[in-house]
């Protein structure tokens, strides 16, 4: 009898990779930077006359330190839309829709970057067999996120999608972990849940009472002052010797 009855997957940089070299690129000073800033900035410019592009990068950069912090802090989501339309107040530029146009440059970029590394695939459909499986992501933008899925062929490889954007709440808040579980009528303890970041996925699956695998592709180090993950792996197919031994 299998030990779990549902497999939760997190999405960035588990069941896909971004290749960041397919980004667009800022440069500052003489390094390239992987960014989608001066796409930005151009789609706001003819709305905020006299706004140059050094000061839109540093508005830019001071939000999104803000954001970050805000989210750190309480695991409370802030959709792209939202965080779009704080820049251009502050920067005192607006226009009809702008902000959402701005969450689709943005996203186009990112999702463009988006990889389904081999045997992925085939992993899920072969979990799926045997057990429940969602997919729970920290994303921004439910809209692209979901488009980002039907595009890949991966919506249909899972029983339920779960996207912070969509629940008001980032991992590691428990509502990202018990609320898909009740959905399938799971206790905790019969759910695993696999993720690449300890402080998002391994943190809330312990503080939710479920075990985790930490996906962890480079060999760090687990750090300090965390509940450790159930499992470590160094690639996601080793689900398979964990999950599908018959
Ligand atoms: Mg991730």
């Amino acid at each position: 009898m299998d030990r779990y009855q549902a497999v939760f997957l997190d999405l960035f940089d588990t069941v896909v990779r971004f290749e960041t070299t397919r980004l667009p690129t800022v440069r500052i000073g003489d390094r390239e930077h992987p960014s989608t800033t001066d796409l930005l900035f151009d789609e706001v410019s003819p709305h905020a006359p006299g706004l140059d592009r050094a000061e839109f990068r540093r508005a830019l950069r001071s939000l999104l330190a803000t954001l970050r912090e805000e989210k750190r802090v309480d695991h409370r989501e802030i959709s792209s839309d939202e965080r779009f339309r704080r820049l251009l107040v502050g920067l005192g530029a607006d226009a009809p829709g702008l902000a959402e146009r701005l969450t689709d440059r943005h996203m186009e970029a990112l999702t463009g970057c988006v990889l389904v590394p081999e045997g992925h695939p085939q992993l899920l459909a072969d979990l799926r067999a045997r057990f429940h499986l969602v997919l729970v992501s920290n994303f921004d933008c439910a809209r692209h996120g979901r488009s980002l899925l039907v595009r890949t062929g991966l919506d249909r490889l899972f029983d339920a999608v779960v996207i912070s954007d969509e629940v008001g709440w980032l991992k590691p808040h428990p509502s990202l972990f018990l609320g898909p579980a009740s959905a399938l009528g799971l206790a905790a303890d019969a759910v695993l849940f696999v993720g690449d970041t300890p402080e998002t996925d391994v943190l809330g699956a312990a503080r939710s009472g479920m075990d985790s695998g930490w996906l962890n592709p480079r060999g760090e180090p687990f750090p300090e002052g965390l509940p450790g993950p159930t499992y470590e792996i160094r690639s996601l197919l080793e689900l398979r010797r964990i999950l599908l031994r018959p």
